[in-house]
């Protein structure tokens, strides 16, 4: 079947290269220019770190990503408060995880494609019309053409799901939190394969070391105003507003921000479709189900949902339709679960209040303790999903 995969993000890639080994004909559409760069670090376990395992690309994630060693709240002066090291609370994961950069990781899907797959940058869909035998969809750009099926892996702002499903209001439940993340070079200190975190009410900042020379920053910030669109001078200026008398080092990373040299800001919202399929239209990663930044988890359940969805459409005999019904079955009742102990985690990242903000600190340092740490997370290590086996080729 031709394929047509609106965005290039993490779930996109993934999707074209498990369709490719079915002996599908994808075609990706991204209307960034080239691959997009920027976001935060992405802690990766679990499934997602299976498929990336399956294609390959385990070594490079593990030279390109972290193995992040503390984990420390810091006081307005800087002193240590709490800290934990995550590879006591990760470690029921078997040595299988690392922290890697969303953009790191997106590189990394893609690469594996090898220039096999059809991609056009800059451009993206206008229209989609499902005649019920394939789907005619117009370009911003390029000339119309027919696919068997489209796939919308194109982002919490989907188009593909407001043209197909409806509007964003509809779906999307914003979490009361905003997310910006930022690097720059050169900054100091740097406090090696450290991410330092410093929480006050309603707002946490996190600072982390790039091999590069550079430094991550990625704030939570209790807002839930209207957040301006591709404007990262207006997305600068909001920070700006929401962060004043924030101590710490905050003035100092606010006054380093405009050398940013990639910059994202967006709410925390999560996605909740009633179905994620319509015809011969589907959605999957943020597009169907974002979790949210709060899940900690998005980017590894996009690529689940990706690489089912592709076993799916390589069962024989199997129509799109029942394809598209079984991925779905496999996988919301697991994506449900994550959205709502999401919810709970509002006030580990930006807490409501001091009495928030001290149970938050409690709970890290408790989790400090590395007994306690894998109990507590023994069970979200896991998750409840066999991925379909794929034959060798
Ligand atoms: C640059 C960037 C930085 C991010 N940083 C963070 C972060 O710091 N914190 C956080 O919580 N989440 C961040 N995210 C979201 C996070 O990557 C996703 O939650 C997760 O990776 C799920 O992946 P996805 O492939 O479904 O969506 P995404 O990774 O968002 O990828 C979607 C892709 O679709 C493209 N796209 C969007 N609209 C269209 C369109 N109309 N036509 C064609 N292509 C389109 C986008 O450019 C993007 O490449 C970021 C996303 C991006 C794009």
């Amino acid at each position: 079947m031709r394929v047509l995969i609106v965005g290039a993000g993490i779930a996109g890639p993934t999707l074209a290269y498990w369709l490719r080994r079915a002996g599908h004909e994808p075609t990706l559409v991204e209307h960034a220019a080239r691959l997009r760069r920027g976001g935060y670090l992405v802690d990766f376990w679990g499934s997602g770190f299976e498929v990336a395992d399956r294609m390959g690309i385990v070594p490079r994630l593990m030279a390109d990503g972290y193995r992040v060693r503390e984990l420390r709240e810091v006081s307005v002066a800087g002193r240590r408060i709490v800290h934990l090291d995550p590879r006591n609370v990760i470690g029921g994961a078997g040595g299988r995880y690392v922290s890697v950069g969303r953009s790191d990781l997106s590189a990394a899907l893609y690469d594996a494609l090898a220039g096999r797959v059809e991609t056009i940058f800059g451009d993206t869909i206008q229209a989609l019309d499902d005649d019920g035998g394939r789907v005619r969809v117009e370009f911003a750009r390029g000339a119309p053409r027919e696919f068997d099926l489209v796939v919308g892996a194109d982002g919490l702002h989907s188009r593909v799901r407001s043209l197909a499903f409806g509007p964003e209001e509809e779906f999307e439940r914003h979490l009361g939190i905003t997310v910006a993340a930022f690097d720059v070079d050169g900054y100091g200190p740097r406090d090696e394969l450290v991410a330092v975190t410093h929480t006050e009410v309603g707002v946490q900042a996190l600072r982390f070391s790039l091999r590069d020379g550079a430094t991550m920053f990625c704030f939570t910030f209790r807002y839930d105003g209207d957040v301006p669109v591709e404007d990262v001078a207006a997305q600068q200026e909001l920070l700006r507003t929401r962060l004043r008398g924030v101590g710490w080092e905050v003035s100092e990373i606010l006054r380093r921000m405009p050398e940013a040299r990639t910059f994202y800001l967006d709410r925390a919202s999560q996605i909740r479709m009633p179905a994620w399929s319509r015809g011969r239209v589907a959605l999957i990663g943020d597009a169907a189900a974002c979790p949210s930044l709060l899940a900690g988890q998005g980017s590894a359940l996009a690529m689940v949902e990706a690489y089912v969805l592709a076993a799916e459409l390589q069962r024989p005999g199997a129509g799109h339709a029942a394809a598209f019904a079984s991925y779905e079955r496999q996988l919301a009742s697991l994506v449900r679960v994550k959205q709502d102990a999401a919810i709970g985690l509002g006030a580990a990242f930006a807490p409501r209040n001091s009495g928030q903000l001290l149970l938050r600190n409690t709970v890290l340092g408790l989790m400090g303790i590395p007994l306690i740490a894998k109990l507590a997370m023994g069970r979200s290590l896991r998750d409840p999903i066999e991925l379909p086996l794929w034959p060798r080729d």
